[in-house]
């Protein structure tokens, strides 16, 4: 692979975005080539496209040339993703940032890449309509991303993820071919599923411009109960009993004991020294919504329960939600997370193995996340990184495998993860996914060294 000095080729690239769309300065270039996980080379140039064509000519040069590509949205992937490669091309979609048609008919969006998700849901709500997917990181996160990474939030327990609303896409593969399924229907099995190859695809495959999501109608009422459990056993089968009750949450979040008891210190409503909190929003019509609540309510008997039907309480606590991982942060210089996915049946199960874990290595460990689809975000704190740091990693990434999860349940594999992808596939499934990535990408350009 070519590396490209900062101002080798400065002219052709500026030459199809203008120069004033290109970053050359080594101060500047920092910014555009790390993530959340902050590991990353400077690349030679940042490259800001306005539009599909630029985007295409973009990556023909590349390819000709054999320079790495490092598609990004807003940079806030967690496990290296948007990094940048040394002497490579940050292709960055900030100017890609028009929602093109709220088509409120066929119930549709279609928008280009750069679209913060928060941008996009408050614009929807103008239109009484619900874009489900709500990444914690909805208000700083692209559409482009979303797509990519699969981005969900706590509404997937029953909305699902970004999949299950992409219908359409336009996007450049890393052959430089366009790739447009821009029809508006919400069923067509008249091929194989073009979108869903982005999906997850982690800057991989192409460069996604624009795409086409449904919606839904926006929800009547919104209740909020915050569920502080005392007892393990009551957590234990407290996703069973939801499930089983027909309670239908629309997001069932989890936050652990030792996070809990500093959110006390700050909101009346979370309570000190409860084996765990969950968040559990339940929407629909009001009569329905009552009666759902009862059903909660006769469930949770031994717990401290609030419950909040308020707007502003309702999206307060989602807030405190959103921000929890910086908040965590803030405690200790490092932090190293993880976002397995366990089944829903083994949460329990994943929460001793990460106490025996934290005792034996006496690190601190602390996890909260989506546990209404299994998904739990654990984070790993410290000042000193521990002499045993990686058997401490590994430790986590097989008790959840051992239980029948995943080393990463919406963060994708980026560069922190790759390591572990052994764990979970065989030779043989690597060398199927390595052979899609090649028929996208048969220079190697997209994101070499990553995802795969
Ligand atoms: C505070 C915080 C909370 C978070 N909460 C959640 C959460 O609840 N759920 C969740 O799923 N994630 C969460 N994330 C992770 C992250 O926000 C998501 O993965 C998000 O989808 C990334 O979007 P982005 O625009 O920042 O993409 P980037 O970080 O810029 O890129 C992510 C990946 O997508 C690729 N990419 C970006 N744009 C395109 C494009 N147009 N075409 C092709 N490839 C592209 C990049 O190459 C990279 O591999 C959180 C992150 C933070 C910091």
């Amino acid at each position: 692979m070519k590396i490209l000095n900062m101002n080798d080729h400065l002219d052709e690239i500026s030459s199809i975005v203008g120069r004033s769309n290109c970053l050359v300065d080594e101060r500047l270039l920092k910014y555009f080539s790390y993530d959340n996980l902050r590991e990353y080379e400077v690349p030679a140039i940042v490259a800001f496209p306005g539009n599909l064509k630029e985007v295409k000519k973009i990556i023909n040069f590349a390819k000709r040339c054999k320079i790495p590509i490092v598609p990004r949205g807003a940079g806030t992937g967690r496990t290296g993703g948007a990094s940048g490669i040394k002497g490579g091309i940050v292709v960055s979609t900030i100017r890609l940032n028009k929602i093109i048609d709220i088509d409120e008919k066929n119930r549709l969006v279609i928008t280009e890449s750069g679209v913060l998700n928060g941008d996009l849901q408050d614009k929807l709500k103008e239109f009484n309509l619900f874009y489900p997917p709500d990444p914690a990181s909805m208000y700083i996160s692209t559409i482009g991303g979303n797509i990519a990474e699969n981005a969900g939030g706590p509404r997937a327990v029953k909305y699902g993820l970004t999949s299950n609303y992409l219908i359409g896409i336009k996007a450049i593969t890393g052959n430089g071919e366009i790739i447009k399924k821009d029809r508006l229907l919400l069923k067509d099995v008249s091929s194989y599923n073009l979108p869903q190859f982005f999906v997850s695809s982690e800057g991989t495959l192409g460069i996604i411009t624009e795409s086409i999501h449904r919606l839904l109608n926006l929800p009547d009422k919104v209740f909020m109960a915050v569920i502080s459990i005392k007892k393990e056993k009551l957590f234990e089968n407290m996703f069973y009993n939801i499930i089983k009750n027909n309670v239908n949450p629309m997001s069932v979040e989890f936050i652990d004991e030792k996070i809990s008891n500093l959110l006390a210190e700050k909101y009346g409503f979370i309570k000190r020294d409860s084996y765990a909190v969950l968040l559990i929003e339940i929407e629909g019509d009001e009569r329905d919504v009552n009666s759902r609540i009862q059903t909660l309510k006769n469930m949770v008997k031994d717990c401290e329960v609030y419950i909040s039907d308020q707007e502003e309480n309702v999206e307060e606590i989602r807030q405190m939600r959103r921000n929890i991982s910086s908040f965590i942060s803030a405690l200790y210089t490092n932090k190293s997370s993880f976002d397995i996915s366990v089944p829903l049946d083994k949460i329990s199960k994943m929460l001793l193995v990460l106490k025996k874990i934290e005792k034996r290595y006496n690190i601190d460990i602390r996890s909260f996340g989506h546990a209404g689809d299994g998904n739990l975000h654990v984070n790993v704190l410290y000042n000193e990184k521990p002499l045993l740091f990686a058997d401490i990693e590994d430790g986590i990434i097989r008790g959840a495998i051992g239980l029948g999860g995943s080393i990463t349940g919406e963060h994708g594999i980026g560069i922190k993860n790759l390591k572990y992808l052994k764990y979970m596939y065989s030779n043989n499934d690597i060398k199927i996914l390595k052979g899609i990535k090649h028929h996208f990408d048969q220079s190697n350009i997209m994101n070499p060294g990553k995802k795969i």
